[in-house]
């Protein structure tokens, strides 16, 4: 009888057991979806990561969960590894605030355990011998367990998910290894997608800046100018402030492409647009490229006299730079005539009006023997 009663009750003690464990089962399988689900829909990657660590800490009843990228170095000889984010469980949260601890990262085991890790296999080590914690807590946390589930996106090991339990030790089922290794899987995919989206915003800015810059001289372009004089004409009616605009235009430079060729004639546009860019030194001043060797600078916040200084120190410098002997009627080396215009623009003014007052003070200075600057004021 009494044997009889004791196997029922290891009997029942087995089945509570097993239901013990298929619910934790279940626990863990539904958190693992329903934090690949947020990963694989949410737009919001950083978010989708925090919460999937979130859930993934929760169901799995650890102290701490981190993610870590392993950047292979630029020789291929190794892995750099770095965090990228972390959650803690509140109450062990709370006690590391207390304790005013950093604890460190088990970068070590990554290291040693590297080759399990690449080929896709979790490593669990248990943390007697190591020390992870640094300070004040530096022994206080030094036994554990330390689970690492490797990420591997397109055969390519790119990082850890690392789970950490102190206090005690503890065994991990091959099935909580295999629900675990799903979820990072699914970080992986998110952090590619991450990243791929912070190169699609760099190459858009870069894209962005190169579709306002002139290919040759890289100074703003035509179109950019357009748009910034349009703007800067607008904010100079709001503010009652003048405003000033700088035509320039390389002199006899036809027969400087002749004498040395076009590409000579290209560097010789490169370089003065570098003399524009270093003797034009206001933040708000726009150098463009208006055409062929004609350029166009943007002066706002400034009145004739301002504008003329900047025109007579650019011409100066142009002159001094001494570009090519060229075969010039009024001068041996590179030179430009400089037209100004200056403006208090009233809302009722034409934007085309100081643009034509600049180029007609330009072609004054052509008329008057090239190399020089003249100037209008407009009404
Ligand atoms: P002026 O003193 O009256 O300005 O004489 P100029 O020869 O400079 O004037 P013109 O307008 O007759 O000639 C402009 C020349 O500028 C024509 C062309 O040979 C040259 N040019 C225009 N755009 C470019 C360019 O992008 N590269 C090169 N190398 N030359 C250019
Ligand atoms: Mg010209
Ligand atoms: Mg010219």
């Amino acid at each position: 009888m009494e044997a009889g009663f004791s196997t029922d009750r290891g009997a029942e003690h087995m089945m509570f057991r097993t239901q013990e464990l298929m619910l934790k089962q279940n626990r863990l399988l539904q958190g693992i979806a329903v934090a690949a689900s947020n990963l694989l829909t949410s737009s919001d990657h950083l978010g989708g990561l925090r919460e999937a660590l979130a859930v993934i800490g929760a169901v799995t009843e650890v102290h701490r969960v981190y993610l870590i990228e392993c950047h292979v170095a630029p020789s291929q000889e190794g892995h750099y590894p770095s965090v990228i984010m972390e959650w803690h469980e509140p109450s062990f949260s709370r006690r590391l605030s207390e304790l005013e601890g950093t604890l460190a990262h088990p970068v070590n085991v990554i290291e040693q355990r590297m080759e399990e890790l690449s080929s896709g296999q979790p490593v669990v080590e248990q943390m007697r011998e190591l020390t992870i914690a640094t300070g004040k807590i530096h022994h206080f946390f030094s036994i554990g367990t330390v689970l690492l589930i490797p990420i591997v996106v397109n055969d390519c090991f790119t990082g850890v998910v690392g789970l950490d339990l102190f206090f005690h030790e503890r065994s991990w089922s091959s099935y909580e290894l295999a629900v675990l290794s799903i979820a990072a899987s699914c970080i992986g995919g998110a952090l590619e997608r991450m990243q791929q989206q912070k190169q699609l915003e760099l190459t858009n800015q870069m894209l962005q800046r190169l579709s306002t810059l002139d290919s040759l001289t890289e100074v703003a372009n035509r179109r950019y100018f357009d748009e910034y004089f349009e703007r800067e004409w607008k904010r100079a009616v709001r503010n009652g402030s003048p405003l000033s605009l700088i035509m320039l235009d390389i002199d006899y430079f036809k027969s400087y492409n002749d004498t040395y060729g076009h590409q000579e004639g290209d560097a010789c546009l490169i370089q003065v647009a570098g003399i524009l860019r270093r003797t034009v030194c206001r933040a708000t001043d726009l150098v463009a490229r208006y055409g062929g060797e004609e350029f166009a600078i943007v002066l706002p916040d400034t009145d004739l006299a301002g504008a003329c200084f900047v025109s007579e120190q650019i011409r100066a410098n142009v002159e001094r730079f001494k570009m090519g002997a060229l075969q010039s009627q009024a001068n041996k080396y590179v030179t430009v005539s400089i037209g100004v215009a200056s403006f208090r623009p009233q809302a009722d003014s034409e934007q085309s009006a100081l643009i034509r007052a600049a180029d007609r003070a330009l072609y004054q200075a052509k008329a008057a023997g090239r190399n020089q600057v003249r100037s209008i004021q407009m009404p």
